[in-house]
């Protein structure tokens, strides 16, 4: 490349930084002046004008009211053009798929969720998605041009920039570059990221994170991991392992995890770590009602029919919920020490059993280092069962308003 194409593609990029800077604060304040956005960003009013002419060609922004006059002619008033694009989500669970498609200011437009059939493997899975996310756009009578882009959540590790899962927690899928294949197939942008960094994100744009610029948030579920996000940025990790909370070590005489080692948190404190404390007892012939309530069939312990008997009184689910709040509070207290953030989100199945959440608080009232962590706000997710498709549609959101697609 010669000196000359490298100014002027210098040149393009920091035109379409300026572009997207100007769409991000239109989004954020709602309605704005152009006079109001050139004293926010100090670029000149005629750089602003140029940029917002070529942002209201595209009819991503709007021109509306007029806003109040500060002396002379009152200016016209900018806002987001939020259904100029939809943005598709996708949330890739255990056994089943929830699609999302939302517009520009995250209104949901539709939400489905479709089972996944039993041991998919990496081509069957591609096949699924892109089978149902034509068939969801065909409903919507959507076109492609209309598309942003497709975020998809997957659980395990997940590289960000390629969109290549390494491996696919508790799926039998491993290294499938999902983001190449499904590109291929829908012709639209893709990204994927790992399941509970995708809900944090959610959060931090529309959810309990709104406020604060380091949240970390922990999915409590099959899964047991966390989405840290701090300074306002995603933080990955040298490796985009960062955030792996379910499989530190929590317990050396423990029982062996679905990772093959010994002790780890999500060995104790997920979907899988009820049913192994449950069935142990069992098999050792302890009284409980869970015994008559699963019929015989040790596939039906869950997490909910346990917490269930544990309401009823039933002492050995008592026990295990306990113990499971108790391993969570330990982990939590661990992460307060070392990261210190503003707040934490818990989100999956296990963090909506209010026992939990207060087996949690009394392990971080009781050993907490300090007063200060022990007051760090630990709150549900906002988005509730929405939080990880809708995390997944502000991946494209995030890129779209704060990097990368603008301009392209
Ligand atoms: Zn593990």
């Amino acid at each position: 490349m010669g000196k000359n194409e490298h100014v002027v593609g210098s040149f393009q990029l920091m035109k379409s930084i300026n572009k997207s800077l100007i769409l991000n604060i239109i989004r954020e304040e709602g309605e704005i002046s152009r006079a109001e956005i050139a004293k926010m960003t100090k670029l000149t009013p005629p750089t602003v004008t140029n940029l917002v002419g070529e942002l209201l060609t595209e009819g991503i922004v709007l021109e509306g009211q007029t806003g109040p006059s500060s002396g002379g002619r009152r200016p016209i008033m900018l806002s987001v053009n939020q259904s100029r694009y939809y943005v598709l989500g996708v949330d890739v669970g255990i056994d089943s798929v929830r699609y999302v498609l939302i517009d520009l200011s995250a209104n949901i437009v539709v939400k489905k969720e479709k089972a996944l059939p039993p041991q998919v493997d990496g081509d069957a899975l591609v096949e699924i998605l892109s089978e149902n996310i034509k068939l969801l756009l065909e409903e919507e009578n959507m076109v492609r041009e209309q598309i942003l882009g497709i975020g998809v959540g997957m659980p395990g590790i997940v590289n960000y920039q390629t969109g290549f899962c390494e491996d696919v927690e508790l799926l039998d899928i491993q290294n499938l570059p999902l983001k190449e294949r499904l590109e291929a197939a829908l012709n639209i942008s893709v990204i994927v990221e790992n399941d509970v960094r995708a809900t944090a994100l959610g959060e931090k744009w529309f959810g309990n994170g709104k406020d604060v610029s380091d949240v970390i948030c922990i999915n409590i579920g099959h899964v047991v991991d966390a989405g840290i996000i701090l300074n306002n940025e995603m933080f990955r990790g040298e490796n985009g392992i960062a955030g792996q909370i379910g499989h530190t070590l929590i317990d050396m005489n423990g029982h062996q995890c679905s990772c093959g080692r010994i002790g780890c948190l999500q060995s104790i404190a997920s979907h899988g770590g009820i049913k192994y404390a449950v069935k142990e007892q069992l098999d050792a012939g302890r009284e409980t009602s869970i015994r008559d309530a699963i019929a015989g069939d040790e596939n039906n312990i869950n997490g909910k029919l346990v917490y269930e008997a544990a309401k009823q009184g039933d002492q050995l689910a008592i026990e295990v919920i306990n113990k499971v709040g108790m391993y969570l509070g330990i982990a939590i207290a661990n992460l307060i020490d070392v990261i210190n953030p503003q707040r934490i989100i818990l989100s999956g199945g296990l963090s909506r059993f209010d026992s939990i959440l207060k087996d949690i608080h009394q392990v971080l009232d009781e050993r907490a280092l300090s007063e200060e962590s022990r007051n760090t706000q630990i709150v549900l997710a906002h988005l509730q069962d929405n939080a990880t498709v809708v995390g997944a549609a502000t991946l494209v959101l995030n890129e779209f308003f704060l990097g990368d697609l603008v301009g392209n």
